[in-house]
């Protein structure tokens, strides 16, 4: 069995320990915190034995022995900087249970992540609704630019029961993601068509995205009915309510906070996420020319505001970045944007099925990317999902360590990507 050294003792350490043994013979753990070297994993709590915490420098001495070491760090970039400033050229790294090689001199990660990622589809997500109670001028729904024809309808009950049938004999399907173009709860039938897709079919968990507006004690009860492990997404721009408002038109900030405290008090199992959204924030406050670095600065700031706003939450304030479709805004232009610098860690090809609420299969909800693949009236839904040629190329590439055209401006998914913009706004939109 392969010698491993597991660098970085956190949570995420504690959670993947049984399964790293499965794989691994661990010889020591490794972190930057001093209080945890000479402690044994016992002391951790992570199981029993007397394997050591050591201090990093130690990590080299060891590696000569033809020992791994394997990374299970959230914030990998200082992490393998640390590591190649120590002269160390190989590493594993964790994520999403997969154990990836890690080149530290090229940044080669993913193709070999992609390699060994089953293709199984583990989340439904769905859209419940084309329609939307507020008009963000970024919407791929509202904006000028995109002039989207989304169809304002509801998800029909037939599509739906449609849709379970062919998802019942999925036994993979884990979590039900509710978000789309439309606002979920907006639907007057969105707790019956997700109580139908929960009780028949394989799926245990809830992820809803919303704006918040309508998540209100009626819908926290329906919400808590359905005894599911849930995460609530509430979408939430910039860096005041102000700026909240200016962004997310028809929103009221007042309105969102007294929802979603209330909801955070009743749904004690619930991990309620705050997304914010950068494409949103960057021009507001930080204008012209905007850099990355800067980007981040101010995103820290938001979640100080949030954190005060929603003391008992857990604030996780999503970098959604900056891509074309911020050019949607009336007044912004974009003039220097720069995204295929690394690669994308997408793995929805994978592991989600995307439909929208005309029952149409997308290969997945993103501005940037989305294609319709078929229709679960006309198709077989996890044979398109499985076998289109879209669905095959973009599985092909990514596991080639590359990615197509369209999914190198995406921006949906948090990763090790670079952005680089500069963008004016008129911020009398
Ligand atoms: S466009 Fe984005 S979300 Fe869609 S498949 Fe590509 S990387 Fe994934």
């Amino acid at each position: 069995m392969q010698r491993a050294i597991v660098f970085g003792c956190g949570k995420m350490c504690k959670d993947v320990y049984p399964k790293l043994l499965e794989e691994y013979s661990i010889v020591a753990l490794s972190d930057n915190n001093d209080v945890l070297w000479g402690k044994t994993i016992n002391e951790l709590g992570f199981g029993e034995g007397g394997v050591l915490v050591v201090p990093p420098t130690e990590i080299i001495a060891n590696l000569g022995d033809g020992i791994v070491i394997i990374c299970v760090f959230e914030g990998k970039k200082e992490i393998f900087k640390q590591l190649k400033n120590m002269g160390v050229k190989r590493i594993s790294a964790l994520i999403d249970g997969v154990c990836a090689d890690y080149d530290i001199e090229t940044g080669d990660f993913w193709g070999d992540y992609y390699r060994q990622l089953p293709v199984l589809p583990e989340q439904l997500e769905i859209a419940l609704t084309g329609y939307c109670n507020l008009k963000c001028p970024y919407c791929l729904a509202h904006s000028e630019f995109y002039k989207y024809p989304l169809k304002k309808k509801h998800m029909s009950w037939e599509i739906l029961h449609e849709i379970t049938r062919q998802l019942s004999t999925i036994s993979s399907l884990e979590t039900l993601v509710l978000c789309g173009l439309g606002e979920p709860l907006l639907n007057p039938e969105w707790f019956e068509m997700a109580k139908q897709l929960i009780y028949e079919t394989s799926m245990k968990n809830i992820d809803l995205s919303t704006n918040g507006m309508l998540l209100n004690e009626e819908n926290v009860e329906k919400l808590i009915s359905l005894n599911c492990e849930m995460t609530i997404k509430v979408s939430i721009d910039g860096n005041s309510p102000q700026e909240h408002e200016f962004w997310r038109k028809g929103s009221s900030y007042s309105l969102v906070k007294k929802n979603v405290n209330h909801a955070i008090k009743n749904m004690k199992s619930c991990t309620i996420r705050f997304v914010l959204r950068g494409l949103s924030l960057v021009p507001y406050e930080l204008g012209i020319q905007s850099k990355w670095h800067e980007v981040e600065e101010y995103f820290g700031k938001c979640g100080e505001y949030l954190r005060y706003d929603f003391p008992h939450s857990n604030v996780s304030v999503t970098h959604v970045g900056i891509e074309p479709a911020f050019g949607a805004l009336p007044g912004t232009v974009i003039k220097r944007f720069n995204a295929d610098t690394q690669n994308t860690n997408c793995n929805l090809p994978f592991k989600r099925i995307s439909i929208n609420h005309l029952g149409d299969i997308m290969n997945c909800n993103i501005y940037s990317g989305r294609k319709i693949i078929g229709n679960v009236m006309l198709c077989d839904l996890y044979d398109t999902w499985l076998n289109n040629s879209l669905m095959i190329s973009l599985r092909e590439e990514f596991r080639k360590g590359s990615s197509l055209e369209m999914c190198k401006l995406c921006h949906m998914i948090p990763g090790e990507r670079e952005w680089l913009a500069e963008a004016e706004v008129n911020k009398s939109v």
